[in-house]
């Protein structure tokens, strides 16, 4: 095996260590039952993840990416409607809009957390808006009430990208409950995920999950009976929903020894702020479930990123870059006509930014010492004049 890191971007076996017993019985119940597909595991989980989110119903599907893709359908999206989201974003939130046969139209985020452009969304509705996605970026919400007052106003729906935001809160509400639906992922390095792919849609309209249940089933709700067009095969595994049903119960801890640690984070790298170095802000105080802690080399920071995040990985610190390419600059998305220069906050938010290791059990000395690794290389570095 290659050098083992002393801190690790993220452990995810870790999670896995105080819970193998419990896990290793409920994989042991699906085997004996044999309800591999939709089996009880499922639509338990589908229940109290639902509850959860405060939403009263969940429909679990393939990946993140499906529950995106069949959750804007579900919702009467499709050809010719427009759907604005955030150009910095993971690029499945445009798959997911893309393979709704939507048409995407990306706007600039806010320099400060990295979230969507609530102004610049509002100026990009016309009569052909139909939806707004909001991504809660980093395990922090978009501000629940703009989003409504926009949605109101403006008469578009609101489908949250709450894949990185499992059990995030602001302001009183839960992520997933803020508009007519919203998707979740549950691929193995989210705040809650399983030992592979999964997502769910969750909603608090029944025709809504009547639609994503149909849907997820080759476009039936009754053996051999199609009604539903777009339909396809992407369901929840049982498996993976009974590993979820058990660490679900430990989603909430996790949360807030993410909160804490990013507190810590905060704390220690304050005074690297007159040099430049400046963590992502957070609006959402305890409810910010930092699927990621992320800093930003501003303009005044007479640091390179790249030299940083090599000199922290000599140390056996691995950092990560989230995302280093804006959606509109891909190449596989040339078609969709825009150009270097269009968002020119995300542009420079993808040239600034680094997230630091942060995953729940990682230890105060693990912190400490990236922190003293970050804060020599600062130190270091010849002072701008
Ligand atoms: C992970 C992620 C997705 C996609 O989820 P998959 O389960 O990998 O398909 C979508 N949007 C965002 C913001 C994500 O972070």
């Amino acid at each position: 095996m290659a050098n083992t890191p002393v801190v690790p971007f993220v452990d995810l076996a870790l999670q896995h260590v105080p819970l193998q017993d419990e896990l290793m019985a409920a994989m042991a119940a699906v085997a004996a039952r044999g309800d591999y597909i939709l089996g009880n595991a499922v639509s338990q989980f589908e229940q109290t993840f639902a509850s959860t989110c405060q939403t009263r119903f969940g429909v679990g599907v393939g990946s993140g990416t499906d529950a995106l893709t069949l959750g804007l359908r579900a919702c009467g999206l499709g050809p010719g409607d427009q759907v604005i989201l955030p150009v910095n974003t993971f690029v499945a939130t445009l798959i997911g809009v893309l393979q709704a046969g939507a048409t995407p139209i990306f706007v600039d985020c806010d320099l400060e957390t990295g979230l969507i452009d609530l102004a610049a969304a509002e100026r990009a509705i016309n009569g052909r808006t139909r939806a707004i996605i909001p991504v809660h970026l980093y395990g922090q919400m978009v501000c629940p009430k703009t989003l409504r007052r926009l949605s109101e106003r403006h008469d578009v729906i609101i489908f949250e990208d709450a894949a990185q935001a499992h059990g995030a809160e602001r302001d009183g509400v839960m992520a997933g409950s803020v508009g007519l639906a919203a998707a979740f992922s549950f691929y193995p390095s989210k705040n809650l995920g399983a030992m592979g792919d999964g997502g769910m849609v969750v909603t608090q309209r029944e025709l809504v999950a009547q639609t994503v249940k149909s849907l997820r089933n080759y476009g039936s709700t009754r053996k051999y009976y199609h009604t539903d067009p777009g339909g396809t095969n992407s369901r929840l595994d049982t498996l993976q929903a009974a590993i979820l049903n058990i660490k679900l119960a430990h989603l909430a801890k996790w949360n807030c020894d993410r909160n804490r640690l990013a507190k810590l984070y905060d704390q220690a790298l304050a005074p690297l702020s007159q040099a430049g170095l400046r963590p992502m802000v957070n609006h959402s105080g305890s409810g910010h479930v930092y699927h990621l802690y992320v800093i930003r080399l501003t303009d005044d920071c007479a640091i390179d990123r790249t030299r940083l995040q090599q000199e922290l990985a000599v140390q056996g610190i691995q950092a990560g870059i989230h995302y280093p390419v804006p959606c509109h600059l891909q190449p596989a998305f040339h078609h969709l006509d825009y150009r270097p220069g269009d968002f020119p906050v995300a542009e420079r938010l993808s040239q600034q930014i680094l997230s630091l290791p942060m995953y729940p059990g990682m230890t105060e000395d693990q912190l400490t010492y990236v922190v003293e690794a970050v804060t020599k290389h600062i130190q270091a570095a010849p002072v701008l004049i």
